[in-house]
């Protein structure tokens, strides 16, 4: 009986000045690929415009395995980006996406796959109950924004849900087909759909390095979670404005009535100060909310490109 071609798996691993991180990575992945012989790889390395050796380390293991590709950034794109590069550039029957930091475990892989090639799976994805390596604030309001994001969002998002997953080639393809400049990849594997497992598992500390998310970009990249998967604020503006009008009109009916019986006594500015000082507020903060989408319009008709690769490992990029 003649042997069925070998399986291909793409590993993408989006790096951002990691190069504490990479060897230690390769390694572990290196021996995960050995423990599956009956499969190949693809190592797809994103170099998102790292400032120290990471793109020195990647070239010499491009050198050395011809395994492992990259991608490399002419600067910062951010991890978005990385993996939408990566899974355009991908090659394999199954795609995998996994953190350089150690934190989403290659050994992982074996049961991934096990499961994504014997059920009936077109993806197997982690999702983890306690982070280790991650501080009291950013836990809490991490289970505060999943909370929220859950109410509001149209598609649903699995709590504590990291971005390492195994894909099947058709879902890739799907995902890879939606080329939005503003992209935020977890609502992204919610709106492709796709039948999904997801197995639980304890999120280690970082191998090496430091978390590249500060508690500011974090609250922005929550932001943009909510603003690119669900126009609910817009509704809840419209809302409160609507709730607003009924209000003023019971209010100028009271007051009608009271100028009626009681005359008109010239008092209560303070709460008139009151008043208008909570409504401008409101009507600032609305402003605003509308101000977020549009300028999300804005980025997105410019059409620019999600990335810029400077080069690959086969060398200086050009465009094919
Ligand atoms: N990363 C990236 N570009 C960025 C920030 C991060 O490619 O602008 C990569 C980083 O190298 C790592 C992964 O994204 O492989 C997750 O980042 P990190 O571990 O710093 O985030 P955390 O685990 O703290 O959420
Ligand atoms: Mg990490």
């Amino acid at each position: 009986m003649k042997d069925e071609p070998k399986k291909i798996i793409s590993l993408i691993i989006p790096c951002y000045n990691e190069e504490e991180s990479i060897n230690i990575c390769y390694n572990e992945v290196n021996k995960v690929t050995k423990k599956m012989q009956k499969q190949s790889f693809e190592i797809i390395f994103i170099d998102d415009g790292s400032k120290d050796k990471t793109l020195s380390i990647l070239k010499e293991l491009s050198i050395k395995d011809k395994r492992v590709k990259y991608l490399s950034f002419s600067r910062n794109f951010g991890k978005e980006a990385g993996m939408y590069a990566g899974l355009k550039y991908s090659k394999g029957d199954y795609v995998a996406i996994m953190d350089v930091d150690l934190q989403d475990p290659p050994e992982k892989l074996i049961e991934m796959y096990e499961i994504i090639n014997n059920e009936n799976y077109d993806c197997v994805a982690l999702y983890t109950k306690s982070h280790k390596g991650y501080g009291f604030l950013r836990k809490k309001l991490t289970d505060i924004w999943y909370k929220l994001i859950d109410k509001i969002s149209d598609f649903k998002q699995m709590p504590g849900a990291r971005d390492y997953r195994l894909m099947s080639r058709q879902m890739v393809d799907a995902i890879v087909s939606m080329p939005e400049y503003n992209r935020y990849i977890k609502g992204i594997f919610g709106y492709v759909g796709y039948n999904t497992k997801w197995l639980s598992y304890e999120a280690p500390d970082r191998v090496a390095g430091t978390s590249k998310y500060s508690i500011r970009k974090l609250i922005s990249y929550a932001l943009e979670g909510i603003i690119f998967f669900s126009t609910k604020p817009l509704i809840i503006s419209a809302y409160v404005g609507l709730l607003f009008c009924l209000i003023s009109f019971i209010f100028i009916i009271v007051i009608i009535i009271r100028t009626l019986i009681y005359g008109n006594p010239v008092s209560g500015w303070p709460s008139m100060v009151c008043i208008i000082l909570f409504l401008s507020g409101i009507q600032l903060l609305f402003l605003g909310i509308i101000g977020l989408y549009l300028s999300r319009v804005y980025t997105e008709v410019k059409r620019r490109p999600n990335y810029i690769v400077k080069e690959t490992e086969k060398g200086k990029y050009e465009k094919d």
